[in-house]
């Protein structure tokens, strides 16, 4: 993940949410892990999720 970004990959079209929905639904186990990698990185996740739950947010 942090050699991705460091590589200036596009995001939007990476993720691979366990749903496959239009949108990526934000709470299954792909959409956290990726959520929790942006937030380490200090990135905004460029996603639209179809929930607006984003970390840190408990
Ligand atoms: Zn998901």
């Amino acid at each position: 993940m942090r050699e991705g970004l460091a590589m200036g990959l596009d995001y939007t079209h990476t993720w691979t949410c366990y749903e496959g929905r239009e949108l990526a639904c934000g709470v299954c186990g792909s959409c956290r892990e990726r959520l929790a990698a942006f937030a380490v990185n200090g990135v905004t996740d460029p996603l639209a999720y179809s929930v607006s739950t984003p970390i840190g947010q408990r």
